[in-house]
């Protein structure tokens, strides 16, 4: 078991999107701060072996710090655990079973369902399409995707999560190198608020897009994450947008556009819409696309992306 603090953790001294060093630190304490547990435990979900790593020093040695970025006005976490430590939070110190039942029992999504089926409609020419969810969950979205009738893979941290995942015909992937220009839809759906990388990530992403392939990046709308800081401090509102090891990074719809553009993508605006319109789209679908493309494109955080070619 690994009990050293360096071997788990890395120091984000530059701003994860824009890469400037100039921030403010909004908020820096201790994990181990008295009050801070309660904090914590606004996660319901950490298991017996995460306490134990809490109370015998290494995690609760670790620093929250929340930043922001005095270029790009980017939110985020500074010491934050790396891809060993990722690793074992995901299989280790986040609870299983717990989050196995949870999401067993989250409803049918039809918004990715309508997703997928504007995405078929606008494909229509080819008879194949590869479609990736990067950081695939438990597959609620690769379900549908199968059933829709495209190739589907699927790419995640958790060995535990890909054995459920394989057994729908889905192809478990972990090596993006083998998949350059393969893909005419990749799915990341609240992925990038738990990541020390994005950016370096969305560049990998980008590279296995066909010349013509969408990216849709989805992450919590932290908008109003410093007026809750500054009125509610460490409350459970708060915690939504940055918690400890988990939300890492602070989104807006300004600071997700520009993740994407430094990544070599491109928002999607009313020429896309026009591009894509297909008299097939039903009622439902094409409010969709009309949402994706022209009115969500300057507010949500939740936005289609193409290759800037
Ligand atoms: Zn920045």
């Amino acid at each position: 078991m690994l009990t050293s603090l360096d071997s788990l953790n890395i120091n984000r001294n530059i701003c994860p999107v824009c890469k400037a060093a100039d921030r403010s630190i909004l908020l820096s304490v201790k994990h181990n701060s008295p009050g801070f547990l309660d904090f914590i435990k606004f996660e319901k979900y950490f298991s017996a072996s995460f306490y134990d790593g809490y109370n015998n020093g290494f995690l609760g040695e670790m620093l929250y710090e929340v930043a922001e970025c005095n270029s790009c006005h980017f939110i985020y976490l500074t010491e934050v655990l790396n891809e060993t430590g990722m690793g074992i939070l995901y299989n280790e110190w986040l609870d299983k079973e717990l989050l196995k039942e949870y999401y067993g029992n989250i409803p049918h999504n039809t918004y990715e369902e309508t997703m997928l089926r504007v995405i078929k409609k606008i494909y229509n020419k080819k008879s194949q399409v590869n479609i990736m969810d990067f950081g695939a969950g438990y597959g609620n979205f690769c379900s549908i995707s199968t059933k829709i009738g495209f190739n589907t893979y699927a790419f995640d941290l958790s060995d535990d999560k890909n054995d459920h995942i394989k057994n729908m015909g889905v192809t478990i992937i972990n090596n993006l190198e083998n998949y350059i220009g393969f893909f005419d839809f990749i799915y990341v759906n609240q992925v990038f608020e738990h990541v020390s990388d994005p950016g370096g990530i969305l560049k990998k992403l980008q590279q296995c897009l066909t010349n013509k392939g969408l990216i849709y990046l989805a992450v919590p709308d932290c908008n109003d994450a410093k007026k809750f800081l500054k009125e509610e401090g460490l409350s459970n509102n708060f915690f939504k947008f940055l918690s400890p090891h988990q939300h890492i990074n602070g989104f807006t719809n300004n600071t997700l556009r520009l993740l994407g553009i430094n990544a070599g993508l491109k928002p999607l605006s009313m020429g896309d819409f026009l591009f894509m319109f297909n008299k097939s789209l039903n009622l439902v679908e094409l409010k969709f696309l009309i949402k994706k493309t022209i009115k969500n494109s300057r507010f949500s955080t939740g936005l289609f992306f193409k290759k800037n070619n």
